[in-house]
């Protein structure tokens, strides 16, 4: 179980490549303080899973983390893309522009693990492998300096069963 017993207000930023259970964790939420990047990119394209529509994606879940933010409710970001630095940077930008402390719940599920996942998904939720080890080597190169970037509390979580 992982910590939802941070006070609140809280940004809580989950890291892991595709597979990692980010999603599985994020259900310990309130339904309505996730932001899910996969939904955004299927109202976005009807494809949960397409890289081209990441970039509008990340952009429409920033406007409504700021809203949120702004109103100082605890919301928790399911993204994929959140192993990108630049996409963590903005995420965290916000936190600070509203002062909303933000955690970073790092995924540490053996990348074995995710390419089994994703290799047994309906082709609709399979991420290219590609894009999978390019998640997971981003989110092991991010883990040691995510205190540095600005994230207040950092816990790892391992999701591998
Ligand atoms: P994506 O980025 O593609 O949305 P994800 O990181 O959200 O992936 P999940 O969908 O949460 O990953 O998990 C992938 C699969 O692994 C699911 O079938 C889920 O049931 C399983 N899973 C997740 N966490 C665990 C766990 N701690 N133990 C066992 N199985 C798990
Ligand atoms: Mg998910």
């Amino acid at each position: 179980m992982s910590d939802t017993a941070i006070p609140g207000p809280v940004l809580v930023v989950l890291l892991g490549a595709a597979g990692s259970g980010k999603s599985t964790v994020a259900a310990d939420w309130p339904p309505g303080s996730v932001l899910e990047l996969s939904a955004l990119r299927e109202l976005i394209c009807d494809d949960a899973v397409d890289p081209g529509a990441t970039e509008e994606a990340v952009y429409t879940l920033g406007t409504i983390l700021e809203g949120r933010l702004a109103r100082r409710l605890t919301t928790v970001v399911d993204a994929d893309a959140s192993t990108d630095p630049a996409t963590r940077a903005k995420f965290l930008e916000l936190a600070e522009r509203y002062e909303v402390p933000a955690a970073a719940f790092v995924m540490t599920t053996p990348l074995n693990v995710c390419l089994e996942r994703n290799a047994i998904r309906p082709p609709q939720r399979r991420v290219p492998e590609d894009v999978l080890r390019e998640q997971y080597a981003q989110a092991i190169d991010a883990t040691p300096n995510l205190r540095a970037e600005g994230f207040d509390h950092v816990e790892a979580l391992y999701g591998g069963g």
